[in-house]
């Protein structure tokens, strides 16, 4: 639209966030055509910055991927000439309106549109949100804000936020980004249940037996656990990402692919679950460890970290939802850090096959013969189906096989970061992939007692080696609801 203009103000531009994700994707988007045809970037934070010397940082995190490689050099320049900084207090009216003096003169007469970004710790959200919105809101078109986490460390403190942030902004203008819900295989996860007709009669107590949730990283805190010591693995990984996938996964279809009609059954699927019980729950901390000559430390021995810290790293839980389609089935989460590997996955482990004719071919087994449908959503994107199989030749073996989509394989495309898909949704005014008020407040009704139980009581959780899969209980929890963990079978 010729006669608009966007301006995306990105606060906390000196930031970490700013630098490796969102400029990044601010290119990217840009690179593809996606920006419309009129728009300006502006960094604010406190750091003193010229425009010149701000191009300069961003220039180098923006990348040329390989099916980006025509004139890429070009379009870069061309997107730094777009790029402005404007140097401000968080919580000054003067400094935001003086912003918004600049971004007037950038939008001329055009009809205007503003994103704000705040990529800033949370402490500092509300007076961001207040000035922006009461000095540098647009007067002709809409002014959305995007939000990042955390939105609160309980249902009390999430409320909080929510009323403050309200006090200046529509539910419509909060876009709270969970960046999970932007990956791609996440986007894919209800294509392929609601357009294939071989998944979707599958999706229910009937065939499933159980669904589980898995975060592993491969590395600790790494001398940055000041912010991760006060939140724990539940809050960064559980309690957002891996229930969000969790509600898509188990939502009944939606009325439409709108946002609203998607966000109503995914509160369903919330409200319809127990608040997590510490019986169904472990926690683990990893230790130091010695492996082939070389030493890795511990949680603990992290400098930013406090040598009592009993903050979990690592936590596996069991989840139900008492619905009729899921009434009784186990939806297991584990998260972790400082594990043997680093991936994200959603398994689901369907039914044996009820007189399974092949039955004397598996041995006692039965566990082994199960098919088993993963979406692993990084690294290395992927779709397989465990299948049973006859191994070929003239007697009657068999072995577990893999259908497999692999992505590298199949599509020659780069798969964008979340960060573009999100910033494009935001822009578009598409909040399927964006948590509501009350989305986020059934998410933290269900975590939050749990929470306050493991803290009040210092809950020791169970050591384990640097580098290792984890605490034992994790077995012996899954166990319990007579499930195996899928990704420690060794298959792959
Ligand atoms: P950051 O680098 O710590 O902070 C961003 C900017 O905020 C800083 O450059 C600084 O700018 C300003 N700032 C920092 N501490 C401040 C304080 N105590 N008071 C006032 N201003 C302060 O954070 P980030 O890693 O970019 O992350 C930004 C937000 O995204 C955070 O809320 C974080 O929780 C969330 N997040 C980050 C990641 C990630 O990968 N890093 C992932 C998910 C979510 P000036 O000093 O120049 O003003």
């Amino acid at each position: 639209e010729p006669n608009s203009m966007l301006s995306i103000t990105v606060v906390g531009a000196s930031g970490d966030l700013a630098k490796k994700k969102i400029f990044p994707a601010l290119f990217a988007l840009y690179y593809e055509d996606w920006l419309p045809e009129n728009f300006v970037v502006y960094g604010y934070a406190r750091t003193k910055m010229t425009d010149e010397e701000l191009r300069n940082v961003i220039s180098e995190t923006l990348t040329c991927r390989i099916d980006r490689r025509e004139n890429c050099q070009d379009k870069m320049e061309e997107f730094l000439k777009r790029c402005f900084y404007h140097s401000g207090q968080y919580n000054s009216e003067e400094h935001f309106l003086e912003l918004n003096c600049k971004l007037k003169e950038r939008e001329s007469s055009k009809l205007s549109n503003r994103l704000f970004y705040l990529s800033i710790p949370p402490n500092i959200f509300v007076d961001v949100v207040k000035c922006a919105s009461t000095k540098a809101s647009s007067g002709t078109g809409w002014t959305r804000v995007i939000v990042e986490k955390p939105f609160g460390r309980d249902l009390e403190s999430s409320r909080e936020l929510t009323k403050c942030l309200k006090q200046y902004l529509t539910e419509d203008q909060i876009f709270r980004i969970d960046h999970y819900l932007g990956k791609e295989l996440v986007e894919n996860l209800s294509v392929l249940r609601f357009s294939n007709l071989v998944f979707e009669p599958l999706w229910s107590r009937n065939y499933i037996r159980n669904v589980q949730f898995i975060f592993s990283e491969d590395f600790g805190t790494e001398g940055r656990g000041g912010y991760f010591d006060n939140y724990g693995i539940i809050r960064d990984i559980m309690q957002n990402h891996l229930l969000q996938i969790l509600a898509l996964f188990a939502m009944e279809t939606p009325v439409s692919l709108d946002a609203e009609d998607i966000r109503n059954e995914k509160v369903k699927v919330l409200k319809s679950m127990m608040p997590l019980q510490l019986e169904d729950v472990v926690v683990g901390q990893y230790k130091g460890h010695n492996k082939g000559g070389k030493s890795y430390p511990g949680y603990i021995d992290d400098p930013t970290v406090p040598k009592d810290s009993v903050t979990p790293t690592f936590a596996a839980a069991a989840l139900f939802i008492n619905n009729a389609r899921w009434d009784g089935v186990p939806f297991l989460m584990k998260a972790g850090k400082a594990l043997h590997t680093k991936r994200a996955e959603i398994r689901v482990q369907f039914r044996h096959v009820p007189g399974n004719l092949y039955k004397r071919n598996f041995g006692t087994d039965l566990d082994k013969a199960t098919n088993e449908l993963v979406l692993r959503l990084q690294p290395d994107e992927a779709i397989y189906l465990k299948i049973n199989n006859k191994v070929p030749g003239l007697g009657m073996r068999l072995d577990r096989s893999d259908l497999n989509l692999f992505y590298k394989t199949r599509y020659t495309r780069e798969i964008p970061d979340a960060y573009e898909r999100l910033l494009l949704d935001a822009i578009e005014g598409e909040r399927r992939l964006f948590i509501r008020s009350d989305e986020l407040d059934a998410a933290w009704a269900l975590f939050t007692p749990l929470l306050k139980e493991i803290e009040e009581n210092k809950i020791m959780p169970e050591l384990y080696p640097y580098g290792s899969r984890g605490p034992v209980g994790a077995h012996y929890l899954a166990a319990k609801h007579n499930v195996r963990w899928g990704d420690l079978s060794g298959e792959d």
